[in-house]
């Protein structure tokens, strides 16, 4: 038996978020505006899950029979072989503490996105680099392989014969989920459902690692029982890429939760044109409390562009207004920053954001991803030589009409505009229904205007003279 020591080392500056996120690569979000700074503290609190990978490697260890730690802390850990979790935005830190590990006798590895497909950054730092997804070699490795240098692993095919994370050994401490209704704390825990997406929008870095692969419904509920034997108050965050491709797995998980009675809640992400009334409302009975969608660009023109099929508008609102109907969180994910874009066309994307009425918005700036089509389309363009900075809201490559400056100027008025509209408050207060009314919506022209004051003062200069 050895002693095994998973490192899922917390991020450094602003609110990290490894894992999923990204495709693995993850995401800094820093905050440089009154309401990014406030959305970065409501994201620390709400949305900081533990790595679901270490769940799975916690498992395959320990069922091997070794002594699993698992540990978040920069301070080190004595033990016989370390494997760390790898991020984009954080990889200094990640290398750093490999290397005090390794002075200290620890055998040490690195498994995730950036490992994977960045090897060359994280080998001197190491003894192994796990390239895949982790599993298959985690499992040779608790049955006895010695990992070293470049340790490939091939995608399991079978999903079904992973054994569940292990959250006992995680110890997800003080992660929360506030439920908008009753406003109770709730414990959240991430699943995968299914890996990858057969979807081929070129900048997405979901779909590089391993193709597509989903779990039976009788294996996901299995585990959503096993959780809700754990768990009082649960929160299961789906965090697969696209969770209703499949419609009829989706409606027969729905139909097992209520049928086994299982008291949780959950969210998921996917595509809007994967979505119908019947499948939200089967989906709504038996817990489904957020989803969150990508739109990306309201410009069909753009998404062609990148590989992406469009989704009509019309079909949003729809799906959109009954989820308000329902209860259901909507967020929606936006892209600032594709080749085509301008600033009039991102403040086009913030009207159209506004217009879709989503509870919530995600922006982020276009970040080429190692090994996306996207990351070779844009080479030639990137001017950036620091991987810490690809955390998904930094300009990062030479764009025809946008400098990092302006592109992160932009992204603050993305989330100022939408969030700080006056209609908006009566959204959060419960009162959807009335911010529709026409001199509200007045009231909100007026606010943007006066906000431009401050986060464009050149354009507003620009237009009084022009007048
Ligand atoms: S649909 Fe979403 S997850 Fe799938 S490739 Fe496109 S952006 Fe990635």
């Amino acid at each position: 038996m050895s002693r095994i020591i998973l490192a899922d080392l917390k991020g450094r500056g602003g609110y990290v978020n490894k894992d999923t996120v990204a495709g693995g690569y993850g995401s800094r979000f820093s905050g440089h505006s009154f309401v990014t700074r406030f959305e970065k503290n409501v994201r620390r609190v709400l949305q900081n899950l533990p790595s679901i990978h270490i769940g799975y490697l916690a498992s395959i260890f320990a069922n091997a029979g070794h002594e699993v730690v698992v540990t978040r802390s920069d301070a080190l850990v004595d033990g016989d072989l370390a494997i760390v979790l790898t991020s984009l935005v954080d990889y200094r830190h990640e290398r750093e503490w490999a290397a005090a590990a390794r002075k200290r006798g620890t055998k040490v590895g690195f498994v995730g996105t950036p490992a994977t497909h960045l090897p060359e950054l994280f080998q001197m730092f190491g003894d192994f680099i796990i390239s895949g997804e982790p599993e298959a070699a985690a499992i040779r490795i608790a049955h006895g392989e010695d990992p070293n240098g470049f340790v490939s692993s091939a995608a399991i095919e079978e999903l079904d014969s992973l054994a569940f994370p292990r959250w006992d050994l995680v110890k997800p401490r003080g992660f929360g989920y506030t439920n908008r209704k009753t406003f109770g704390l709730t414990r959240a825990l991430p699943m995968l459902t299914s890996r990858s997406c057969p979807e081929k929008c070129t900048y997405c870095p979901h779909r590089i690692t391993a193709k597509f692969r989903a779990r039976s419904d009788e294996n996901v509920l299995e585990e959503l029982a096993e959780l809700c034997s754990h768990y009082d108050r649960l929160h299961v965050v789906i965090r697969d890429p696209l969770y209703t491709l499949d419609r009829e797995r989706c409606l027969r998980i729905s139909e097992g939760i209520q049928r086994r009675g299982l008291k949780l809640t959950y969210e998921c992400e996917t595509r809007m044109d994967d979505l119908d009334e019947e499948l939200i409302r089967a989906m709504h009975a038996s817990g489904l409390r957020a989803i969150n969608f990508g739109v990306e660009s309201p410009d069909p023109l753009v998404l062609r562009r990148v590989a992406r099929r469009f989704i009509p508008y019309e079909h949003m609102r729809r799906m959109i207004n009954l989820c308000w109907k329902l209860g259901i969180t909507t967020t929606a994910f936006y892209v600032i920053g594709f080749l085509q874009d301008t600033e009039e066309s991102i403040e086009e994307l913030i009207r159209f954001a506004v217009d879709l009425d989503s509870t919530f918005a995600n922006f982020k700036i276009l970040t080429p991803y190692p090994g996306t089509p996207q990351f070779k389309q844009l080479q030639p363009l990137i001017n950036d030589d620091d991987w810490q900075h690809f955390d998904g809201y930094t300009l990062n490559f030479r764009h025809p009409a946008l400098t990092p400056r302006r592109a992160r100027l932009m992204l603050g008025m993305c989330y100022s505009r939408f969030f700080l509209r006056p209609s908006n408050i009566l959204n959060f207060a419960g009162m959807h229904r009335y911010a529709h009314l026409p001199w509200l919506k007045k009231i909100d022209e007026w606010s943007w205007r006066w906000q431009e004051h401050f986060e464009r003062p050149w354009l507003v200069e620009r237009k009084v003279t022009t007048a």
